[in-house]
Parts: C-alpha cells; structure tokens; sequence
C-alpha cells in the first residue's frame, strides 16, 4: 500500500516532465482579448504564423473581444495549465487592476508568464474629412464642439481608452466615448466616417495613414516614429509630457509545467528573430523587443513596474468600472 502511495505520488511529480517530453502534440490556442482586424490581433497573427515553426505544431488565433479584453484575460487563468491555451496581452494586463475594481484574475499571480513582444506607439487620426487641417483647428474644434466629438476605442481598460483619457484630460475637454469589441470595427467606423477620431497603435494605423485614408494629428510617444518621420509627436505640439506606447507580452496559465514555457520561450525567441517578422512589424511601425526582455522574469517586471506606473495615474483621474 505504502510502496504503491510512493510510487503514484512519483508518478504525478514526473507527470509534467513527461507531459513537456512530448509537448506539443497537437495545436495550440492563441486567445486574442480584442476582434480580428485591430492590433492587437494583428501581432498575433504574425507572432502565431512564426512561433510554429519552431514549436512544430500550430498556433491557432482565437479572438475574444470584450471591453478592455478582460474576458481573455479571466479565461487563460481559469484555462487547463498544459501549454495548449496562451494569451497575447497589451497594457490592458496593467491597467486592468486598478480599472476594474471587481476583476476575477490576478495579473501578478494567476499567469505564467512568457515574455515581451514588442512595444509600439499610437497615433492620434480622425477621419478623413474631419474638419481641421492641423493640431492647433483640431484641438479648437473638439474645445467648441465638446461632446458633439465622438472619440472610438476599445472599452475601459483598452490602450486606445487610456489614449483617449489621458488626451481628455491633458486638454480638459469632455468628448463623446464610443466602445467597440477592438479597434479593428472601430476602424472600419472611422473609415466610413460614423466616428470623427480615434487613438491607436501604428499597427492599425499606418497604412491608413500613408494612404491619406484617415487624418493624423500626431503621435503619441516623446519621439517622432521612424516609419512616419513626418509627423510630429502631441509633446511637441504643446501637450508636454504626453507619453503612451503601448507593449504585448505572451502569458499562460498558472501551473504550466516549466519545460513546457520554457519551449513557448524558445519558440517565442526565435520567432522574434525571423527577419520576416522584423520586416512586417517594421512596416508597421514597431519592431521585436530585445530578446533579453523576450523572457518570463523580464514580462513579469516590467509587468509589476507598469501597474505601479498607471494605478496612480488612473486612480487620479477616477476612471473605474465594474
Ligand atoms: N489594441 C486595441 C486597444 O487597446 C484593441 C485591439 O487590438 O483591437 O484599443
């Protein structure tokens, strides 16, 4: 009796190693927290297609939209912890603990976690017959037309909300808030001309930019981005200080046996060094994060330093949802 307790209870200690041994035997789920076309879904796709090659099964994208992708987030934690259910996540895994006071995960607690991706910033972009030719009528038509403005974006707890917000209260203007399940129908709105402006990730907004199919007013990190040079960032144009990047991190349920992340790590590193995908996130205006920071402790810290970094922030401006 004895020996078989100490045999079973060998058995379910080596059952994770055997369980990596193998791993992956068969897809893997990609749990997208926002609807395809925006993105966040965007990098998901690139970083699926690239990450399954070295993993040697694929990576299958499932798109999750919720408001500031919370719903993903709770279900990756509460997911079985085997490797075969990920979630890509942005900002929103920072932001969302102090947004969202009834929140049924933990981000420092409830995840494996993976490593970074990239960072990327936003740019502020209005629909292409809005009525400003440049920052200085823009501001002046949303300071006279106040809640007439409507401003797209992804639900409380999004990057684009947290843009929208801290743009709100850097002018101290009201404007009107439009929730979308992701900032790929909300760009197809400001395309059509049914939402007057947005702020999003170049990701999303780049080719839309270059082709003069919407109106950009700036971007929104302290330096100017590379692949649009041309446009100047809101702290130059008098908004000093407005600084908002936005970064996407790989997480996995709590418990997944440690060789199994250590192949999603691996598997993540050498996807970020496929020039191709170097090639489609410089188009879009980011690139791959240094593989040092490509790492579980590194995406846990930088984690923690941004929670501590926007709950002040947020809390002071007593945004909150339930
Ligand atoms: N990243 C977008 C946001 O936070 C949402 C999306 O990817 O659709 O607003």
């Amino acid at each position: 009796m004895k020996l078989r307790l100490v045999a079973s209870l060998a058995m379910l200690l080596a059952a994770p190693v055997v369980l990596a041994q193998g791993y992956p035997t068969k897809n893997v789920s990609m749990l997208v927290p926002f609807a395809a076309g925006g993105p966040t879904d965007t990098v998901a796709r690139v970083m699926a297609q690239a990450m399954s090659k070295p993993l040697g099964q694929q990576i299958i994208v499932e798109n999750k939209p919720s408001a500031g992708g919370i719903l993903a987030g709770e279900q990756v934690a509460k997911a079985n912890p085997d490797g075969y259910t990920i979630l890509i996540h942005h900002i929103g895994m920072a932001t969302a603990p102090t947004l969202y006071r009834n929140l049924r995960y933990k981000p420092l607690e409830d995840f494996e976690y993976i490593g970074l991706i990239n960072e990327v910033p936003m740019t502020l972009i209005a629909r292409q017959n809005f009525p400003a030719k440049d920052f200085k009528e823009f501001l002046a038509y949303i300071k006279a037309n106040k809640a007439k403005v409507t401003y797209a974006n992804a639900g409380v707890g999004a990057a684009s909300h947290l843009c929208g917000m801290l743009f709100m209260s850097a002018i101290q203007t009201d404007f009107l808030t439009v929730p979308y399940k992701g900032t790929g129908p909300a760009m197809n709105d400001l395309l059509g001309g049914q939402v007057d402006f947005m702020c999003d990730q170049t990701t999303n907004t780049t080719a839309q930019i270059k082709s003069g199919k919407v109106k950009v007013y700036g971007v929104t990190t302290l330096t100017r981005v590379p692949s649009l040079k041309d446009i100047p960032t809101l702290n130059e144009q008098g908004l000093k200080g407005f600084n908002v990047s936005v970064w996407h991190g790989l997480y996995a349920p709590k418990g997944t046996p440690k060789p199994v992340i250590d192949k999603l790590v691996g598997a993540l590193q050498e996807a970020l060094k496929d020039p191709t995908v170097k090639t489609r996130f410089n188009d879009l205006g980011t690139e791959p994060i240094d593989l040092k920071r490509a790492t579980p402790d590194a995406l846990r810290a930088f984690l923690k330093s941004e929670i501590d970094k926007w709950g002040p922030l947020i809390k002071s401006a007593g945004v909150y949802a339930d």
